[in-house]
């Protein structure tokens, strides 16, 4: 049975203080979610020290970028992947659509740094997703497929045992407009039914989360589909009532099963 994730993309938000209190009232909620696995992904300057603020606590630490090289070195501004790790780091998002969009990540630049993610031992969340022009022009699931053979094509379906898909419809990231749970599902069983063409087991193993203004009011019924494990959650993770309830939600799919 696959393990509901819900997991926070803090962005360029927070601050010492505010990570603070953020992380305090998160863990002390989650007591009520004890099959959920909880993720959250600040800024790499907090890394460090909300590590450390998780020390004892469910939650685990993830990273929201990589650099595409596996190994160190002249590559100004970039992290490196050990680095990540050494600040405990497990998970890292790659491909998230504000990093294609605003800062020119091809398919193949997402695809290198997942496959530099896994060499590191880190799990990517893989983001795939496309843009309203795209959907309303019946190319969704066309896209879908090419954003996710990229990384088929370059670290093999065995990697995605490995790893964390997240379906994100660009036009639902930040918007305040989220897939319906009908369309969230339909995208979801379409990805995973372009894996299992490759390996079953593997499609039936793997999470896929979705993300695009998931909140409180909508978490339970999104949840509610048989692909959806869980979600990848912006704007509501920088909130710690919003942020629980939404793991409240993903824990409900649990007791109801
Ligand atoms: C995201 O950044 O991955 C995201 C889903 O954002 P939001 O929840 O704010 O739409």
């Amino acid at each position: 049975m696959r393990r509901y994730l819900v997991a926070g993309n803090w962005k360029m938000n927070g601050s010492r203080q505010a990570n603070s209190a953020l992380l305090e009232k998160t863990a002390a909620g989650l007591a009520r979610c004890r099959d959920v696995e909880v993720v959250v992904c600040p800024p790499a300057v907090y890394l460090d020290s909300v590590g450390q603020a998780l020390d004892g606590t469910p939650i685990r630490l993830g990273a929201q970028n990589l650099c595409d090289r596996d190994t160190p070195g002249a590559f100004t501004g970039e992290i490196h992947g050990a680095m990540l790790k050494e600040l405990d780091c497990e998970y890292v998002i790659v491909g998230h659509s504000e990093r294609r969009a605003l800062y020119g990540e091809t398919d193949d630049v997402v695809a290198q740094k997942f496959q530099t993610a896994q060499t590191l031992d880190l799990v990517p969340i893989l983001c795939v997703g496309e843009t309203l022009e795209q959907r309303e022009s019946g190319q969704t699931e066309a896209v879908l497929k090419r954003q996710l053979e990229v990384v088929l094509e370059q670290s093999g379906v065995v990697s995605l045992s490995r790893a964390v898909l997240a379906y994100e419809p660009v036009w639902a990231i930040g918007t305040g407009r989220t897939a319906t749970p009908q369309q969230a599902q339909e995208a979801h069983a379409f990805l995973r039914s372009q894996i299992a063409l490759r390996d079953a087991r593997i499609a039936a193993a793997l999470r896929i989360l979705y993300g695009g203004s998931v909140n409180s009011g909508n978490a339970q019924a999104l949840f509610g589909g048989p692909d959806v494990d869980g979600g990848l959650i912006g704007g509501a993770s920088l909130k710690a009532d919003e942020f629980l309830a939404i793991c409240v939600a993903a824990q409900a799919q649990v007791t109801k099963s």
